[in-house]
């Protein structure tokens, strides 16, 4: 199942206070929709995100989005509905079977609840997670007095994302154009559409008023660790790049991009971090614009990724296997260059070699292996 994710950032947050709209707003450092960009970008089952802003809101997208390559956000209509309207219109033709339509403003979206709604898609016209209410409901009458109890056996409080067959909720939306309805499950109810509740979480909280910015205390970061692999064979040429060094050689490598199976590997490890897949999901070798492409552009993806996501990088740690060419005179280069391009001290970047003793396609001289380890800090999401 093709899914995108359809993040709803127009709405002005009359309710929020303060000059920013809530989704511009900064939590933990970063703008509040970037938090949501990044978990539904970083996601191995959603595709794509197309984002929903105000036509005023240009520059304040773009620095939330920046280094995401997410979908070209388009424009949002005078009410929110008209605004997922929009974006459903935007999404139709472009191959999806599902769509998550989140709200911009509920930056703690967890995978586990995005998983539960799009699992519960395979077999449902719509999803979405929701939480059963716990507080007593009260019925206020005149002057502020209780006119009543209401029984809250069975009812729950809604959130997002809220999934849909993209077909489907594409026309329950034109179908309902001038109703108002206060989310797209009504919409989708509206015409019949059946929609299962799956569990949401407490912690998927809407920022609605600006105290809730200050009250979520920044996460506790543990360390968590990746890995990766990445094997070149050669081929004719005068020169390889290695950790986006040139280095003369009586061979090149063989590759899409430019080959650095060092970058790829290390790059690899990034992602590992994330759980977020490896570089050819984000970067298809099937997809010509990433032909001849210098693999510091995947690694730069990787690592903003990673910080959008509240990760730091600590330490990244690289073994080059091959023959030739030889790589000692060369590491203190690669190392300073790799240093530079992760922002990192020249002491966390360690670039070793080895060979296989003659043994196997290195020992052979066919090619070139890479490993690469990575230790980074990430929000603690237990
Ligand atoms: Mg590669």
């Amino acid at each position: 199942m093709k899914v995108a994710a359809l993040i709803v950032a127009a709405g002005r947050g009359s309710r929020f206070g303060g000059v920013l709209p809530k989704q511009y707003q900064t939590l933990h450092g970063r703008p509040v929709l970037r938090h949501s960009l990044a978990t539904f970008h970083a996601h191995p089952r959603v595709r794509s995100v197309l984002t929903v802003i105000h036509p005023d809101d240009q520059a304040l997208y773009e620095a939330a989005a920046a280094g995401l390559p997410v979908l070209s956000p388009v424009f949002g209509g005078a009410e929110r509905q008209d605004s997922v309207r929009l974006g459903l219109e935007a999404l139709v033709d472009q191959g999806f079977d599902a769509v998550l339509i989140h709200d911009g403003a509920r930056p703690f979206v967890s995978w586990e609840v995005i998983d539960r709604v799009i699992t519960a898609l395979e077999t449902t016209s719509g999803a979405i997670p929701a939480v059963p209410v716990s507080d007593t409901l009260k019925r206020a009458g005149l002057h502020g007095v209780v006119e009543g109890t209401v029984p809250r056996a069975g009812l729950w409080r809604a959130q997002t994302p809220q999934g849909f067959r993209l077909k489907e909720i594409v026309q329950a939306h034109q179908a309902c154009r001038g109703q108002v309805l206060t989310d797209d499950a009504a919409v989708a109810e509206s015409v019949g559409m059946s929609v299962a509740l799956v569990p949401g979480e407490e912690r998927n909280l809407k920022m609605t008023h600006a105290p809730d910015l200050a009250a979520v205390p920044p996460p506790s970061l543990v360390p968590c660790v990746g890995s990766g692999f990445d094997v070149h064979g050669f081929c004719a040429g005068d020169f390889i790049t290695l950790c986006g060094k040139k280095i003369p050689h009586d061979f090149a490598l063989k590759g899409h991009s430019d080959a650095d199976v060092a970058l790829h590997a290390l790059t690899d490890a990034l992602y590992g971090v994330m759980a977020a897949g490896d570089i050819g999901r984000f970067f298809p070798p099937s997809e010509a614009r990433w032909k001849g492409c210098p693999s510091h552009v995947f690694l730069n993806h990787a690592k903003t990724l990673l910080e959008a996501l509240g990760g730091v990088l600590v330490n990244v740690d690289l073994t080059i296997i091959c023959e030739a060419p030889k790589i000692g005179p060369h590491r203190a280069a690669m190392a300073e260059h790799l240093a530079d391009l992760l922002h990192l001290s020249r002491q966390r970047v360690s670039v070793k070699a080895t060979t296989t003793e003659t043994l196997g396609f290195t020992g052979r001289r066919e090619g070139i292996a890479v490993q690469a380890q990575v230790l980074a800090m990430m929000p603690d999401l237990s």
